[in-house]
C-alpha cells in the first residue's frame, strides 16, 4: 500500500519531524563547526544513516534529506569541501529515502537561504539558485518541499514560488522571533504572506527556544485566522534554552556560548513533553525540531502526542513513556520515580555553582 503524502497525514492527526542533522553530527565527530556544511553524508555515510535511524525509531514521520546548506554558493564561501552540492543532494536524497522505508515516514527536501540573496545578486540569480537545489529533489521524488531557516520573507516567497513548479506540497519556516523578519515585516504579517504565496505549511525554525517559539507561533495563528488563511502551523525549535536572546535578531548564535559551550542549555524531556502539549494546543500540525533537538527529544514529542496521533514510536519498545519502568530499578529512590507527574515536578539543577542562569548576547 503507498504511503500517505504530508496533506493527507496533517488532515488526520499531527505529524512529527525529525530533529538536529548537522549540529548533532559535528558533536559526533562527522560535521565541520562553522562551515556546517554536509560532506558527511559522502564521507561518513553510516554516521549519518544512524542518526537518521534514531529519528525514525524515536517516531519521525519525516526524514529530511540530509543536506542543509548544500549549495553551490555556500560550499564555495566556505572552500570546505571538494564535493560539489549535486553529489552531496544526491546521496542526501537516497539516504533519506533508504532510511524512510524502513519505516512509515516520508521524505523532505530542505531549501535554505541562498548566496546570491545575500550578495544582492537579483531575483532571476536567486531564482536559479534555488532551482539547481530543487533539481536533484525533483530527481529524486521527495514527498515534498520545505524552505526553512528565512530570515527575509522576500526571499522565502521567492523559494515557495520556485518550489510550486515541483507541483508538491510546499512547508515554509522562517527563522525569526517575536522581532520580526530581518526588514522590519512583523510576525502576523510574515504568516501571512508565505501562505499567500502558497505554503501548505507555515511557521518557524531555529534561532529560539519553546517558550520563544510558542510566542511567535500564537502571533502567526491569530493573524492567518483573522485573515481567514488555513495552512497548517509547524515548528521545529532549537534544543536549548536560551529566552534571553528574544529580541536578538540572530537568536541563540548572539550567546557567547554558541555555538561550542551550549549544553549547560540542553532542553530536558520532560520540557520537549510540556513544550510539544503547548505547540499542539494552540494548532500546531507539524511538530520537529531544529539545532540541538537530538533522538531523545523527538522521541518525547512523538511519546506526548501518541494519544493524537494513534500510535506510539517504534522505540516505545525499549523507552517506554517517562519514568514508566523505573520502578524496576535496584535503587528504592529511583523506584520511587516510577510516574509522569514527578517527572513534571522536577527543578533540574546546572551543576553549576557559580554559573548565572543567562548570558548577555552579543549582538552585531
Ligand atoms: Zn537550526
Amino acid at each position: 500500500m503507498p504511503k500517505k503524502g504530508l496533506l493527507e497525514r496533517l488532515a488526520e492527526r499531527p505529524v512529527v519531524g525529525d530533529g538536529s542533522q548537522c549540529m548533532t553530527l559535528e558533536k559526533r565527530g562527522y560535521c565541520r563547526a562553522g562551515p556546517w556544511t554536509p560532506e558527511a553524508v559522502l564521507l561518513y555515510p553510516d554516521a549519518v544513516r544512524q542518526l537518521l535511524r534514531e529519528y525514525l525509531r524515536a517516531g519521525a514521520d519525516v526524514i529530511q534529506t540530509p543536506c542543509f546548506y548544500s549549495s553551490d554558493g555556500k560550499l564555495e564561501r566556505t572552500n570546505a569541501s571538494s564535493f560539489t552540492a549535486e553529489a552531496i543532494n544526491e546521496a542526501a536524497c537516497k539516504m533519506a529515502r533508504e532510511v524512510a522505508n524502513e519505516g512509515d515516514a516520508i521524505v523532505c527536501g530542505s531549501l535554505s537561504p541562498v548566496q546570491a540573496y545575500v550578495n544582492s545578486e537579483g531575483t532571476e540569480a536567486t531564482r536559479k539558485e534555488f532551482e539547481r537545489q530543487l533539481d536533484v529533489f525533483l530527481k529524486y521524488d521527495v514527498d515534498f518541499m520545505l524552505a526553512e531557516f528565512f530570515g527575509h520573507v522576500e526571499e522565502i516567497e521567492l523559494c515557495i514560488d520556485v518550489m510550486k513548479t515541483a507541483k508538491k506540497p510546499i512547508a515554509a519556516t522562517l527563522r525569526i522571533g517575536p522581532l520580526g523578519d530581518k526588514n522590519g515585516v512583523s510576525v502576523e504579517e510574515c504568516a501571512i504572506r508565505m501562505a499567500k504565496a502558497g505554503a501548505d505549511l507555515v511557521g518557524i525554525n531555529c534561532l529560539y527556544d519553546f517558550d520563544t517559539c510558542l510566542k511567535t507561533l500564537k502571533r502567526m495563528k491569530t493573524a492567518l485566522d483573522k485573515e481567514g488563511l488555513k495552512p497548517y502551523l509547524m515548528c521545529q525549535p532549537l534544543g536549548w534554552r536560551c529566552p534571553e536572546v528574544e529580541n536578538e535578531f540572530d537568536g541563540y548564535l548572539t550567546l557567547p556560548e554558541a555555538p561550542l559551550c551550549l549544553e549547560p542549555r540542553t532542553a530536558t524531556r520532560v520540557e520537549v513533553h510540556k513544550f510539544a502539549r503547548a505547540a499542539y494546543e494552540l494548532g500546531t500540525r507539524y511538530i520537529g525540531g531544529c539545532c540541538g533537538m537530538e533522538p531523545h527529544h523527538i522521541r518525547a514529542i512523538a511519546q506526548e502526542l501518541a494519544p493524537e496521533r494513534k500510535k506510539n514510536p517504534p522505540v516505545n519498545d525499549m523507552c517506554p513513556p517517562l519514568g514508566e519502568m523505573l520502578n524496576l530499578s535496584a535503587f528504592s529512590q529511583i523506584q520511587e520515580k516510577s510516574s509522569k507527574d514527578y517527572w513534571y515536578s522536577v527543578v533540574p539543577g546546572s551543576g553549576r555553582p557559580f554559573n548565572p542562569a543567562l548570558s548577555k548576547p552579543v549582538s552585531n
